[in-house]
């Protein structure tokens, strides 16, 4: 047990089931998103690559240098730097690039020529979402720049990337636009001379809804630890339980109140439990007044706000033994609350609820046990 009082159990099975399921859908073209911290669950790179994962990417040099830190000999690409980055460090641990502009091309290919190591550069269009990516208006010129330096030697452009907007609903006009301006953009490409052998377009939902088709790679980071952002498939698995243990319990008197401003007031007697988690862990303050966790098999409520480093379940005429574990969140066999509840709980994504757990609670990696989901034969349905 962690001094904290809690853990973070990180289901390494489920997370190999997922991305076989991902790579069996995809015939083995999947690069798995581990950015930050592998969403949360932590080391998993091995387990992902061990089930069928090709790549890996990332946002930023650092975390794809944690990578090459921990052995991970696979191909990673990183997408998101400032032009200030350190490409050097990228070359020397021959981590692949996005190029999102002109800036960008230029940082990394004197980086490269000052090394004598080759650049591999991954073109990145921006196709609508007015985010990261190239807009379309200079996308020709970076093209042209980018065939310059290939020209020179050093820089090689392997790759063209683009994400989509609203993938999550499949039937949304706005999939086609895009994917026509990823057409494009690989044609202008082509036709300033390059020639780049992966071109890459979908992420999670439009793998599984088959919103535009995958090209040559397929990103996938949410998918892989059970996370659908498409609402299309029940076979993913969760892959985190979040744990914690009592501190201690009291009984108290109707209309007493808890918490901070006491917001909750006991309308009986009933018997309060103190865990050691709040939102310096990671759970979200917003679920106050909603949120749930299971002890010895039932739903109890989350009473009062949540603190910093507790918070308090009103275990009604049952009293827990301090000690006792309490389940915050899981796959949701056992009638645990799953993160997509905490998602609704807290007015957002399974995405947030799973990035923002803190280092306090420990993460721990469980190979071995039992798949919390039975895995429908096929993998997810599409
Ligand atoms: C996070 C990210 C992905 C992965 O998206 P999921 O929906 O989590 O699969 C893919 N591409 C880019 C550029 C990303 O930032």
């Amino acid at each position: 047990m962690h001094p904290s009082g809690s853990e973070l159990i990180v289901h390494d099975a489920a997370i190999r089931a997922n991305t076989a399921a991902f790579a069996r859908l995809t015939g083995g073209r999947v690069m798995a998103v581990l950015k930050a911290d592998a969403f949360g669950h932590g080391a998993i790179a091995r387990s992902v690559l061990d089930a069928g994962a090709a790549s890996i990417g990332v946002a930023a040099i650092p975390e794809a240098l944690a990578l090459r830190d921990a052995g991970i000999a696979a191909p990673v690409l990183s997408w998101l730097n400032t032009p200030e980055a350190d490409f050097a460090a990228a070359l020397r641990a021959d981590v692949e690039l996005a190029v999102p502009s002109a800036e960008h091309l230029l940082a990394i290919g004197r980086a490269a020529r000052e090394l004598g190591i080759p650049a591999r550069v991954h073109l990145h269009a921006d196709l609508g979402m007015s985010r990261d990516g190239c807009p379309p208006r200079e996308w020709a010129a970076l093209c042209r720049l980018a065939r310059e330096f290939e020209a020179l030697g050093g820089l090689r452009v392997v790759g063209i990337m683009g994400h989509l907007s609203c993938a999550d609903e499949p039937a949304h006009p706005q999939n086609t636009r895009e994917r026509l301006v990823f057409e494009s953009a690989v044609r202008t490409a082509g036709r300033r001379g390059l020639t780049p052998r992966t071109r890459h377009l979908a992420a999670t939902a439009a793998t599984l809804t088959g919103a535009v088709p995958g090209f040559d790679v397929h990103r996938i980071g949410a998918g892989l630890f059970g996370i659908d952002p498409s609402r299309s498939t029940s076979s993913l698995r969760p892959a985190l339980t979040l744990r914690s243990r009592v501190v201690s319990v009291r009984e108290v008197a109707p209309g007493t109140g808890v918490g901070y401003g006491l917001d909750f007031v006991a309308e009986r007697r009933t018997h309060l439990a103190l865990l050691p988690i709040g939102y310096g862990d990671g759970l979200p303050r917003e679920a106050s007044g909603r949120a749930e966790v299971l002890v010895r098999g039932r739903r109890r409520p989350i009473v009062g706000r949540f603190s910093m480093d507790m918070i308090v379940v009103d275990t009604g005429d049952e009293a827990l033994s301090p000690a006792e574990p309490v389940t915050l969140f899981g796959p949701g066999d056992a009638g645990e609350p799953t993160v997509a509840e905490w998602a609704a709980w807290s007015r957002t994504i399974e995405h947030e609820i799973v990035t923002r757990l803190g280092s306090r609670a420990a993460r721990i990696h469980r190979s071995h046990d039992t798949a919390p989901r039975a895995q429908t034969a096929g993998g997810p349905r599409t």
